[in-house]
């Protein structure tokens, strides 16, 4: 997969250079302006700059214009617009995807959702909010916990991703073992369909079986089938009396997976390689003696079962060894970033290979072990498009997921279309076209 450069704008579906885009975009622009407000509408190269960069630096593109819309009828009204330019868009929430799907790397229009951070009261009685899309997820758990409620997913990029990017990504989290991921969460959604039609499930009852939710689609659709303005959010109760967190080392991650019991609410771990770059990055101290190839952090309310001669740690601020990793490595250089998943008796057989693998870079691995996922990270490496397609290769060879919590982007979608099941492909294909006929939402994202 290359890195995507480019310099060109997408204008009434045609790649032209931008220096001759200008004329065209006039009306596309002016029109957006008056939708939304000649301020909302970002045109400057140094404006749109922090935009159209993903967060590691690996993709860069550009855009006709960033829009900013207020309200949902402003929503409406750019994708209309677009859709009648034919002028591709690109939703963007957080900007914190890891797989290129929120940028606009052929001169799309960027739609910033960021705008739409209306939050609901905390309705007692389904234990929901209707949250707007671009509500962070960090004030989201802030404004359940005032309400002695939990916001279940939870990612060390908190104060940054939104609402609508972690419903569009399904993003999982430390939590999925104890509570789920984002699907589990979303009661409702309200999305702008291509044509600018607006449909809602956000007044719905905690339960009903009145056919199919065909709207739960755009969970996970990553922006190619609909604009998500708003949710209704399941809420729970938060279990943090008896919490513990403990540092387990060890030399498999077969034997992390021992550790799963009863109470058990998030089981993460990180190798060697991660501990000492996030000591040296941090200053931090060295939280448990001895060297291991594996570091197990595991949150529960039950006990653990520790064998006397294992090295472990009690503790809380734990999670900062964790939490540290993506913002370490980011710092050691642009990385190839893979999240991927393996099935459970293979963990230590991947993790081997992968190390062995000829990358000619610096290895770190990653990831939430109960669902056998792996943020495989290599810095470093002179071809890391080679690279990619080895240990994707690896993981499909051994039965895994290309994707497993942050999606196909643009950096996995020839792979997706390679490993993915024929009829699952065709299946997609349809529903895309009929959501999507002219191919105007995120249209680099699974068709490249
Ligand atoms: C430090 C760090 C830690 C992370 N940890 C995790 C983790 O543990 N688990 C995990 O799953 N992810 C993780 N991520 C990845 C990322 O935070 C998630 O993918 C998150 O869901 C992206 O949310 P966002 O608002 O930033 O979306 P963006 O990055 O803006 O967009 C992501 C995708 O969603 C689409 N999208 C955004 N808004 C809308 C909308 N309103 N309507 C339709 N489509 C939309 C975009 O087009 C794009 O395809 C991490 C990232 C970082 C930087």
């Amino acid at each position: 997969m290359n890195c995507i450069e480019s310099t060109d704008a997408m204008v009434g579906g045609d790649l032209v250079p931008e220096s001759r885009s200008v004329s065209p975009a006039v009306g596309l622009i002016g029109d957006l302006g008056e939708a939304v407000g000649p301020d909302q509408v970002l045109t400057e190269p140094d404006l749109k700059a922090g935009y159209v960069r993903d967060w590691t630096g690996r993709w860069i593109g550009n855009a006709a214009a960033v829009v900013r819309p207020g309200s949902v009828e402003e929503v409406q009204r750019v994708v209309r617009i677009c859709q009648e330019a034919g002028a591709p868009l690109v939703p963007q929430g957080g900007n914190t995807g890891l797989v290129g799907g929120s940028i606009p790397h052929r001169g799309e229009v960027l739609v910033s959702l960021r705008r739409l951070d209306r939050l609901g009261p905390v309705d007692h009685g389904t234990r929901s909010v209707i949250a707007g899309a671009g509500v962070t997820l960090g004030r989201l758990q802030a404004h359940a916990r005032e309400e002695d409620l939990a916001y279940a997913v939870d990612l060390a990029s908190r104060d940054s991703a939104t609402v609508a990017g972690t419903i569009a990504t399904n993003a999982g989290g430390a939590y999925v073992v104890s509570r789920g991921d984002t699907r589990r969460q979303v009661l409702g959604l309200e999305v702008v369909l291509a044509d600018g039609s607006l449909v809602s499930s956000l007044e719905t009852l905690p339960k009903v079986s009145t056919g199919p939710d065909v709207i739960q689609t755009m969970i996970g659709s990553e922006g190619t089938l609909g604009v998500i303005t708003s949710a209704r959010l399941r809420l729970s109760t938060p279990s943090e009396s008896e919490l513990m967190v403990v540092l387990v080392g060890m030399d498999t991650l077969t034997d992390g997976l021992r550790l799963m019991g009863p109470g058990l609410r998030a089981i993460e771990f990180f190798d060697r390689a991660c501990l000492e770059a996030v000591i040296e990055h941090r200053g931090l101290a060295r939280p448990i003696p001895g060297d291991f190839l594996f570091y197990v952090l595991v949150e529960t309310t039950g006990n653990l079962a520790l064998d006397e001669s294992s090295s472990a740690v009690v503790d809380r601020s734990l999670w900062v060894y964790r939490e540290s990793i993506t913002e370490t490595i980011n710092g050691l250089g642009v990385p190839l970033k893979l999240d991927v998943a393996v099935p459970l008796d293979r963990i230590d057989g991947f993790a081997a290979v992968v190390r062995a693998l000829d990358t000619s870079g610096e290895v770190f691995l990653y990831g939430h072990l109960a669902e056998g996922n792996f943020h495989v990270n290599v810095v470093g490496s002179p071809d890391p498009d080679r690279a990619s397609e080895e240990i994707l290769g690896l993981v499909v060879s051994m039965g895994g997921a290309i994707a497993s919590e942050h999606g196909i982007g643009v950096a996995k979608t020839d792979r997706w279309r390679r490993t993915t099941d024929p009829g699952s492909i065709e299946l997609a294909r349809r529903v895309k076209e009929a959501l999507d006929p002219n191919r105007i939402l995120n249209p680099g994202v699974f068709w490249g």
